[in-house]
């Protein structure tokens, strides 16, 4: 199961900065790709399940899902893909080219406040 590993890896990330931070960490913002897609309520029970008893116990994950960017080969700029109407939005070509998925990300980590 894709989540789960991805839980555990969050979770081994996240409880070696809380140490360097001796802090409790309450939530944690993951980024992804949209063809990468993580299902939110599956990656949260997983982690969930494993972080019981750890430093991580009862965090909160917000996951963000970044848009799939292309790049027009007209005028050279990158844009968000709208699957509405997939052209340049700068020039309106249509000859672009796909770049590749954003990779999973722990953007950032919210410690506990003492
Ligand atoms: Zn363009």
């Amino acid at each position: 199961m894709h989540e789960t590993t991805i839980a555990e890896y969050l979770l081994a990330q996240i409880s070696e900065e809380a140490s360097k931070q001796n802090a409790k960490p309450v939530a944690a913002k993951i980024s992804c790709g949209k063809l990468n897609a993580i299902n939110e309520d599956i990656l949260c029970f997983a982690f969930d399940a494993i972080a019981k008893k750890t430093i991580c116990e009862n965090m909160k994950l917000i996951v963000e899902q970044k848009p799939l960017r292309a790049e027009c080969k007209d005028c050279k700029k990158s844009f968000a893909i709208d699957f509405e109407s997939i052209k340049c939005p700068n020039c309106h070509s249509e000859n672009f080219e796909l770049l590749p998925d954003a990779p999973l990300m722990l953007e950032e980590i919210k410690f506990k406040m003492e």
